[in-house]
């Protein structure tokens, strides 16, 4: 008997949505036209009726976030070294300084009390991450927004679907970026969205969609800012409205998921591996990745090398931003952040997708066991 290669996640496109966009194909419409409208309007309807917007990607949508707070060249940003590195390169594309503050080592996610102790007069903004969709605690963060006078982008490219305190992220708060890329728990296969605060900045986040470019009467064509080509397309928006029918399935799935892998490892999994299980949050959080922190011995290439001979992929989310090249050039160095140091070098993401079965858990559990053992 072969085993099939599980992989660590697998967008799952159903026939409806194959169809969906085989019909804009035919339609003579291809790009931005109905089906972003109706997407634009599902996503606001989720988000308890704030305005949304689309777009190409879930990295624009920070770096527009970014523009519409204002900030720009001699503006700190502060945001946390375990992210995928969109969350610091928009920061350095809109010409500002990226600040980053240590990871608290449960979460995973930036430490509030090092995240305000790094503001300083110039700090314009935060961009907080809910690494595999935990968000951080809510009210600190916006608290500490209201004290220091500070926007708020939210990178919550993970956490389509998580909630604090019932509500769900993106209901409430500042800008909040959503993404849309073929792993997360909804796709458009690449796309994203962001919450705005108002009508002004909805105008704004449209003009840097598209090139600046306003429109009115039959040909009044004005360009007054410098925008991009950041729109999504109706051929994405098909693929992002038959996903997003599924979201509250998909989530329901994925934390029973999470669950079973806590069942199966057990309560004496890290104690006898000495790796650290994700925090048993299933309140909040969406489960978009199911992360283990491996122990000191085994490095994460042996355990990928050795998962992967059991037919297992293993992701790895994310060795530390501020010790890539360009921000290693930018003064940044080992010893800063010895948490997100040790994290970043040792965390890996364990398969969790919603077409996953019961037993698929179970092979991997005992996969991961066999390998630390
Ligand atoms: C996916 C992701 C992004 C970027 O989104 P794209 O749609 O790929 O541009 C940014 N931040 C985090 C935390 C992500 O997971």
């Amino acid at each position: 008997m072969t085993t099939a290669f599980l992989p660590f996640a697998k967008p799952v496109i159903d026939e409806d949505t194959i169809r969906a966009v085989g019909e804009v194909l035919r339609s003579g419409w291809i790009t931005t036209g109905p089906k972003v409208a109706a997407f634009e309007a599902q996503l606001s309807e989720y988000l308890g009726g704030r305005i949304v917007r689309t777009f190409n990607s879930g990295t624009c949508t920070l770096e527009i976030g970014l523009r519409i707070a204002g900030v720009g060249p001699g503006d700190e940003v502060i945001t946390t070294p375990i992210s995928w590195v969109a969350t610091a390169n928009v920061i350095l594309e809109v010409g500002a300084t990226p600040v980053f503050a240590d990871i608290d080592p449960v979460t995973r996610n930036i430490d509030l009390d090092k995240l305000e102790a790094a503001i300083t007069p110039r700090t314009r903004a935060i961009i907080p991450v809910y690494l595999a969709g935990l968000p951080v605690d809510m009210d600190r963060l916006y608290d500490i927004a209201r004290r220091h006078n500070l926007r708020v982008i939210e990178d919550a490219a993970q956490a389509l679907g998580s909630t604090w305190g019932g509500q769900r992220i993106g209901s409430f708060g500042d800008l909040v970026s959503f993404s849309f890329q073929a792993n997360k728990n909804i796709t458009s296969s690449e796309g994203g969205c962001l919450v705005l605060n108002n009508a002004d900045e909805a105008k704004l986040a449209e003009k840097y969609r598209l090139q600046g470019v306003t429109r009115s009467g039959m040909d009044g064509l004005e360009v007054d800012v410098l925008g991009g080509k950041f729109n999504m397309t109706d051929v994405a928006a098909a693929i992002g409205l038959g996903q997003f029918a599924h979201i509250d399935r998909v989530t329901a799935r994925r934390k029973e998921l999470a669950r079973l892998y806590f069942d199966t490892f057990g309560s004496d999994f890290e104690a006898r591996f000495g790796a650290q299980l994700p925090p048993a949050n299933f309140e909040d959080s969406n489960w978009h990745m199911f992360q283990l922190v491996l122990p000191e011995t085994i490095t994460r290439a042996d355990f990928m090398t050795q998962m992967m001979e059991r037919k297992i992929g293993i992701g790895y989310h994310y060795p530390c931003i501020h010790l890539l090249k360009l921000y290693r050039e930018r003064g940044f160095h080992e010893g800063m952040f010895p948490i997100a140091e040790r994290v970043g070098q040792r965390i890996v993401s364990l398969p969790m997708f919603a077409t996953m079965t019961d037993e698929d858990v179970e092979r991997v559990v005992g996969a991961v066991e066999s390998v630390l053992s």
